[in-house]
């Protein structure tokens, strides 16, 4: 039987017999009988007929191409990741092949043109000029082009019979020809070429290593280029990519997301100036012509780079000799709906599929690919200096608990230091960042006066506070606490600390900083289009000051004359119910400090924080990404997390409450069963954002030394549990997101 996903937007799945002699493999078009109709469709699967439903089934009508739109090695990614993830075959090759290909209304977009054949002469035009005017215009503007073809369009209007006549004459012939629709043909960027930089020697280093890579993929590992901010990575990238092209491969580069990574797309684009028209940038605005009209040149070779977000380790592309995963360690990697794949680990199987090289860089790689290196294996490559011989930003750390007690009442937002460093950089036309890290709607608690945070006894995360049964909460193991109403550690009276937002930041500078000129860049100030790269231009352009934002400004800018980085207040992100709060906060600090003295002028960067003896920052401040990672790896083994396990999150959720906590309790009793040797099963819990969308959530996290063992588990239990209509249950293998 084939399984076929149906053209259209309700998505719906059949299947059908394959009738003898067909060659039917997933991934193939098909038309298949609909009702009384005949529909388009996509092979999603072929199952070994079963005999007995057999004879409901109608057939196939037809191959609409004989070549599946997947190939062999994209469909056995496809596989591992059903396996992997615990996700049905449909849903990965749903996401294998974007909606704009599998449909068969979209089609590559055609023009009419007029090809000169036959030029008459001098006498036989003047007879023309005057018997048939309109004939004669146009085998004039032929006449006059340069290749003697022009696009029917542009022959001026009403001439359909005119074009008629010259054809049946044997003048002209009249041609469909393809064209793209290019999204970038607007773009009012223009490109101008980046010649190749001559590389430090650790840059040429890390070069040999990619290339040998590339070269020789069979016997080559995933290398992981660590290097310090500003420390050249992407030339590096840009150098490789050139090589695996002179050898006649092609090259694919992913980063965390396209729009947020307007530098990097555009250095690549730079760099291959030359060769515009074989790059080839998957945004996700494409519209879906254009999807298709990108998927095809992808699939035909004619690009030969790839730039694409997450779902761009997908890209059909043929003679494949490198992928580049940037900034390896982001979150936006993992994709948050089924199949739950993070792209990164896809693009490490693809690379072993295929096989070529594959280079994973960071300056703060996630600690899952740093035990890899350490276990021998992925290969380590570093580059430890900044490339333009700068030396790395100082960083300041200014305790807030300080400030606090200075300032009686009220949330201090800017330090005395960071005002006058704002106000020095003023005077000297310089440029300042602001960074505020608002993620985390979870509260924990934390005392303003001493910066104690309540932790769980017996997970080292921070306990959750939920307001509506007044508790403190543990979202890894259960562990409840009642709220404390004075601090614990120095018995301070208040203990909840007031959260605050860029809005209010930009509310405090206009007060203390009068003169300046400044913009906010987060997902509220950001909603209009272009409004990134509008601001993001201006701010180049020296007519904003100081640029306040969020996370949305930590990755990958590139601004010489900023000369001072603020971290408002670096504890947001640190006491969520996540055990990688830590890790991300460290990354976050680093990247963030890593906008700071990138040009000619040194770098500062002053980090608020009210807990200054947190690991996080301490080690982000002397850029010490190894110590951070030595002590974090030790903590990670002493409590079983990733990455020593995999640790994963079941969740149920439903309009009503009971029957989402009832359902999981359920499959809490039979996970339990059989519990596999050294699977660490948690408790049934509340989502730390406990409704959604109108929706209950309760969750469950299980963590366990072997991926496929925790999946199968699950999978076995669920397949054998008959789920409330009302109920939906999700299984998030290798899961980055607890709440
Ligand atoms: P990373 O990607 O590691 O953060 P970049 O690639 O952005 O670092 O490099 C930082 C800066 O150093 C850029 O302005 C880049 O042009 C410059 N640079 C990189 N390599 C060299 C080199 N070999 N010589 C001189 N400048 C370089
Ligand atoms: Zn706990």
């Amino acid at each position: 039987n084939a399984r076929v996903l149906i053209d259209g937007p309700s998505e719906l799945v059949f299947d059908y017999a394959i009738p003898d002699g067909l060659d039917v493999r997933p991934g193939c078009r098909v038309r298949v009988p609909l009702r009384r109709k005949s529909a388009g469709g996509t092979v999603l699967s072929i199952a070994p007929a079963d005999g007995q439903a057999d004879f409901a089934l109608r057939e196939l009508e037809s191959l609409v191409d004989p070549e599946p739109l997947i190939t062999p090695v994209l469909l056995k990614a496809g596989e591992w990741i059903a396996g992997y993830y615990g996700s049905s075959i449909e849903s990965v090759i749903r996401s294998l092949l974007p909606e704009a290909v599998r449909t068969e209304e979209n089609s590559a977009k055609t023009r009419r043109i007029a090809l000169l054949t036959n030029a008459p002469d001098e006498t036989a035009l003047a007879k023309l000029s005057k018997r048939a005017p309109k004939q004669f215009a146009i085998l004039s503007l032929l006449i006059a082009s340069t290749d003697g073809r022009m696009p029917v369009a542009d022959l001026g209007e009403g001439n359909a019979a005119a074009l008629k006549a010259l054809e049946k004459a044997g003048l002209i012939i009249l041609e469909a020809e393809e064209v793209r629709r290019d999204p970038d043909a607007d773009s009012a960027d223009e490109i101008l070429e980046f010649k190749p930089l001559p590389l430090n020697p650790e840059q040429a280093e890390a070069f040999e290593a990619v290339t040998a890579a590339i070269a020789d993929p069979q016997n080559a590992k995933p290398i992981l280029l660590l290097g310090v901010t500003g420390s050249g990575k992407t030339e590096v990238y840009l150098q490789a990519a050139q090589r695996a092209l002179d050898l006649g491969k092609t090259v694919l580069v992913l980063v965390p997301e396209i729009s947020l990574t307007p530098q990097t797309v555009r250095r690549f684009k730079s760099r291959f100036a030359a060769i515009q028209d074989q790059v080839a940038v998957l945004h996700s605005n494409l519209s879906q012509g254009e999807r298709f009209d990108e998927w095809h040149r992808i699939r035909k070779g004619k690009a030969r780079i790839v730039i694409g977000a997450r779902s761009g380790v997908f890209a059909p592309l043929p003679d494949l000799g490198l992928i580049i995963v940037d900034e390896e360690h982001e979150n936006s990697y993992k994709q948050e709906n089924p199949p739950r794949y993070h792209g990164r680990d896809v693009a490490v199987l693809r690379a072993a599929f295929e096989p070529c090289a594959v280079v994973l860089g960071s300056a703060t790689p996630s600690l899952e690919t740093w035990h890899n290196c350490q276990t021998g294996k992925y290969q380590l490559l570093r580059l430890d200096q900044r490339a333009d011989g700068q030396s790395m930003p100082l960083v300041r750390v200014v305790d807030m608990r300080l400030e606090k007690a200075k300032q009686k009442g009220g949330v201090a937002i800017l330090s005395d230091k960071l005002r006058t460093a704002l106000e020095q950089r003023l005077e000297k036309g310089e440029q300042s960042i602001l960074f505020l890290n608002r993620r985390g709607f979870a509260r924990s608690l934390q005392c303003p006066a001493c910066g104690h945070v309540c932790q769980c006894p017996h997970c080292a995360v921070a306990l959750t506070y939920h307001r509506t049964d007044e508790r403190l909460v543990c979202h890894v193991c259960g562990h409840q606490a009642i709220v404390p109403h004075k601090c614990p550690e120095c018995r301070a009276p208040s203990i909840l600390l007031q959260g605050y937002g860029t809005q209010k930041v930009e509310e405090v500078l206009a007060k203390v900083l009068p003169t300046a000129k400044f913009a906010r860049i987060d997902a509220d100030a950001m909603r209009r289009k272009h409004a990134l790269r509008d601001t993001l231009n201006a701010f180049k352009s020296h007519k904003i000051d100081i640029l306040i934002g969020t996370q949305m400004i930590a990755k990958g800018l590139h601004f010489p004359n900023v000369t001072l980085v603020g971290i408002l207040n670096a504890d947001l992100g640190l006491h969520v119910p996540d055990f990688r709060a830590g890790e991300r906060t460290f990354q976050l600090l680093t990247q963030v400090a890593g906008r700071a003295g990138r040009g000619d002028l040194a770098g500062e960067v002053i980090v608020q924080t009210f807990t200054p003896h947190s690991p996080s920052i301490q080690y982000s401040r002397k850029h010490d990404f190894d110590g951070f990672a030595e002590q974090e790896m030790d903590f990670r083994r002493q409590f079983s997390f990733p990455p020593y396990a995999h640790c994963s999150v079941l969740t149920a959720r439903s309009g009503h409450e009971r029957r989402a906590e009832f359902t999981l309790q359920t499959l809490h009793l039979r996970l339990a069963e059989n519990l596999p040797d050294g699977m660490v099963l948690g408790e049934v819990l509340p989502s730390p954002l406990i409704r959604s969308h109108g929706q209950f959530r309760f969750q469950i996290t299980l963590r366990h030394h072997r991926a496929r063992g925790l999946t199968n588990h699950v999978q076995s239990v669920l397949a054998r549990t008959t789920l409330p209509d009302d109920v939906t249950v999700v299984f998030d293998m290798d899961a980055l997101n607890f709440s």
